[in-house]
This record gives structure tokens, sequence and C-alpha cells, in this order.
């Protein structure tokens, strides 16, 4: 199966509607191909994001009646309609939902933010550093400067920002590194390193504080991501991914050390 076959078929593997013979051989395309793997994870999270971040909603009894005697309506007239040879499931456009899942997650997170009492600063700075990691998972969007090498990766840094984030090689561990990118979070430009585990990206936001004493690393949940949270030695950090909790303290401990 080639590139332009695997993306056509994604929306129906995600949906298990593919025969067992071709979610086979896409699933093989998929571990040879990084690119095509690439897509398929940033759709598999927006997916998740859209079915754990949107909220359902019942509808008024009103609104149940009406469509209940437009259903009767429907079916007055006697004329059999031919059945269907082949049920098929509904089909959902995953990938012309990501922009909107995507819209969806970032204005949730502002409405998040604005109907709180008193938002806490960090949960706030959390829900704007969630927005980027989500864009950040647009194709082209994860790096500036795309390498495995951190002697790459951390001079790119040198002359954009007026600090440098520390980049420790971490690939030994299972968290192979992937680049840097510039980003901004509460309007001032951060230094991010992006490290991957399996098929999960792992955005690491870093930026110089005043804020004075260290924070303890808290990890919190939003939208299915987890977010991990320090502060030490007048450093803040980040870490956000879609990435199963034990693993992600794994790496904000590794990446302390
Ligand atoms: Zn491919």
């Amino acid at each position: 199966m080639n590139c332009a076959q695997t993306r056509e078929l994604l929306s129906g593997y995600i949906d298990g509607e593919l025969p067992p013979d071709q979610a086979m051989e896409l699933s093989e395309h998929l571990t040879t191909c990084a690119e095509c793997a690439g897509i398929y994870e940033e759709l598999l999270a927006t997916v998740r994001t859209l079915r754990e971040g949107l909220v359902k909603y019942r509808a008024p009894d009103l609104l149940r009646a009406r469509v209940r005697s437009a259903l009767r309506e429907e079916e007055r007239p006697v004329v059999a309609r031919p059945t269907p040879r082949v049920r098929r499931g509904l089909r959902v456009p995953w990938r012309s939902l990501a922009a909107a899942a995507i819209l969806v997650v970032a204005s949730s997170g502002i409405t998040f933010v604005a109907t709180r009492d008193r938002p806490s600063a960090e949960s706030s700075i959390g829900e704007e550093v969630l927005t980027s990691h989500i864009r950040s998972l647009m194709p082209a969007h994860l790096t500036d400067v795309a390498s495995n090498d951190q002697h790459n990766v951390k001079p790119w840094f040198n002359g954009r920002l007026d600090f440098s984030p520390s980049v420790p090689r971490l690939e030994d561990a299972g968290f192979p590194l992937l680049g840097g990118r510039l980003d901004y979070v509460r309007g001032r430009p951060v230094a991010v390193v992006v490290y991957g585990r399996r098929q999960h990206v792992i955005n690491v936001f870093t930026w110089p504080t005043d804020a004075s004493g260290d924070a303890a690393r808290t990890l919190t949940t939003s939208h299915g991501y987890n977010l991990l949270h320090w502060r030490s030695g007048g450093v803040e950090r980040w870490v956000v991914s879609d990435l199963n909790a034990a693993e992600l303290r794994q790496f904000g401990m590794l990446l302390e050390r």
C-alpha cells in the first residue's frame, strides 16, 4: 500500500471499517512510513479530543416530539423502498473535522478560563500551552528545526531567544528528540523542544521566570491530554502529550536529571 492509498483509507481505518486484510496492509505501512504514521497519530489525537471534549446535550422534550412526529410523517408512504444491500456505517470525515475540533478545543479552553471565578494564572497558562500543543500537531507545525541531534537543536535557539533551553539526550530511554521550535505563551516567545515516544508527540515548553521559589511537579489532565508543570532554578517547564501519565512522569524525571 502506498502513501496516497493509506491516507485515503485512514478515516475508515480509525473507525474500524476496513476489511481485515486491508487494515493489516495499512498498519504495516504505518510501521514503515513515519510521515503517514504522523498523520495517523494526529488524526487519532483529534478524534480522541473530539470524543472526550465535546459535551452531549439532551434534546429538549419539544424538539424530541417534533423529531418523532416528523419521522412518523416519513413512514406514512406505503411505497416500499429498496433496502440497500450493504448497510454501511456512517462515515465520519475525521480529516475535515480535524480543523473544527481544534477550534472547539481552543474556544472551549478560552471559555474554561473566562467562566472560572478566579482563574489561577497556572491553569490559564496550562490551557494556552495545550492549545499550542494541539496546533503543533497540524502538518508542518511541529518543528522549526527538525533534528534528532541536540547539537543541532540547542544552538538553533541562540539569537532567537534570550535564554537557552536544555536539550538532554533521552533516546536511550525511548524518548527520541524530534526537534525544536519557537512558540508564544502569554505573548512572549518560549522555547519548545519536541520529543517522541512511539507514535506520541511530547512538547516541552521552557521559559525563564521571575517567580520566586520552585514549584513541585504537578500533573493535570485536560481534553484527553496530560500536562506536567514544574518550576526550578528560575525556569518554568510545561510538558504536554497524549502519552499516558505514568510514562510522561518518567519523562519529566529524566528531563530534570
Ligand atoms: Zn506513507
